[in-house]
């Protein structure tokens, strides 16, 4: 079977040399664990930052080792005690074809309706993420004004619709024309900012008149920049993530987040957040996650790659704005 190491540390954007696919043997399960067979492996940008070995919130991968991030996967075997041979389940695991693991490092998938898929998107960690950024920091009230950036994107995606269910006016900043009519057409925000094509900060002033309550922010950089002196006095602004400074070289200075002095004449608050944070919430989340997912409250997109040696292309186009909603790659069928 086979697994992709981490080859070399990148320095600026990685490439194919980042990563390196190995032949080995499938593995021997101990006693107590199971043998998943890896059906859908989930690509994110965060695993950008664990491929350098700067100190961060989570260890960073080691070169020569598996990267590992979210998978579903099908047990294929198993002693039966606490999962059986057909279940599905997901986890944090190596990116390899088959894996040997405990079942307390694994949750099932028992969802219903929706593909199995989703306990990497919608109904996994970045589903999560929105919820928790929106909800629990970025609070939206009806009528208030909310900017996404990244809002085709799988946590933006959500965090966009879960505003507009709290009764809030939703923009979304994306990078297509394409991004931008299935955010309004389909998701229902109420309007979008193409910044490949338009002046963030004029195309922000026309379609937010009354300045912003919550920005929700996924990018960070010039994008971003725009966004600062438009924010209301109290905005809350749910700090998620700062793709565009994700792939910058050692060396190269980093760009936007002159905020001072803006943030304070407006009192904005501003919270970093892991989706960990709200660890002892989760449960809480996927009902109501769930629930809306099921009833078609929310609606979801994925962009699937096929075949294991699709990995890194799937990871390289997050950075060049392939996806719309989650970008997975699909191992195997069931
Ligand atoms: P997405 O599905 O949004 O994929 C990445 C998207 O980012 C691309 O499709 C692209 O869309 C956009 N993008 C890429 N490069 C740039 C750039 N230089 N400038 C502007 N936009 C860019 O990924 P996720 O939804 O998984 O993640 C979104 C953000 O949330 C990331 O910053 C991620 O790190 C963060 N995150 C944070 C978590 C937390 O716990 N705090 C947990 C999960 C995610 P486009 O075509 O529109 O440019």
């Amino acid at each position: 079977m086979r697994q992709i190491i981490l080859h070399e540390r990148p320095d600026g954007m990685p490439t194919k040399d980042t990563f390196q696919y190995q032949e080995v043997d499938v593995p021997a399960q101990k006693s107590g664990e199971v043998l998943l067979k890896t059906l859908y492996l989930s690509v994110d940008p965060y695993m950008r930052g664990r491929m350098s070995d700067l100190p961060s919130y989570v260890e960073p991968f080691q070169v020569g080792k598996p990267l590992n991030g979210g998978i579903v996967a099908e047990v294929i075997e198993s002693d039966g005690s606490v999962l059986n041979t057909g279940d599905i389940v997901t986890g944090a695991l190596p990116w390899q074809e088959y894996i040997a693991v405990s079942p307390d490092e694994l949750r099932r998938v028992d969802v219903h309706g929706v593909p199995i898929s989703s306990a990497l998107g919608v109904l996994g960690m970045p589903g999560l993420t929105a919820y928790f950024g929106m909800y629990h920091i970025g609070e939206p009230k009806e009528g208030e004004t909310v900017v996404v950036s990244g809002a085709a994107g799988a946590v933006g995606s959500l965090a966009g619709q879960l505003a507009a269910k709290r009764g809030a006016r939703v923009t979304g900043i994306v990078g297509s024309r394409e991004k931008a009519d299935y955010i309004v057409e389909k998701l229902g925000f109420d309007n979008a900012v193409n910044y490949k094509e338009e002046n963030v900060s004029d195309a922000l002033k026309a379609k937010c008149p009354d300045g912003i309550d919550v920005y929700f922010e996924n990018v960070g950089g010039e994008i971003s920049d725009a966004v600062w002196p438009q924010l209301n006095t109290f905005a809350r602004v749910p700090l998620c993530g700062a793709i565009a400074s994700y792939n910058l070289a050692e060396g190269e200075k980093d760009i936007g987040l002159r905020v001072q002095g803006p943030f304070i004449k407006s009192r904005v608050k501003m919270q970093g957040f892991i989706v960990g944070d709200f660890a002892k919430h989760f449960s809480e989340a996927y009902r109501e996650l769930s629930s809306l997912v099921q009833s078609g409250d929310i609606l979801f997109e994925e962009t699937i790659h096929e075949g294991f040696d699709q990995v890194p292309d799937a990871f390289l186009g997050l950075f060049t704005g392939e996806n719309i909603g989650k970008q997975l790659v699909k191992v195997a069928a069931p």
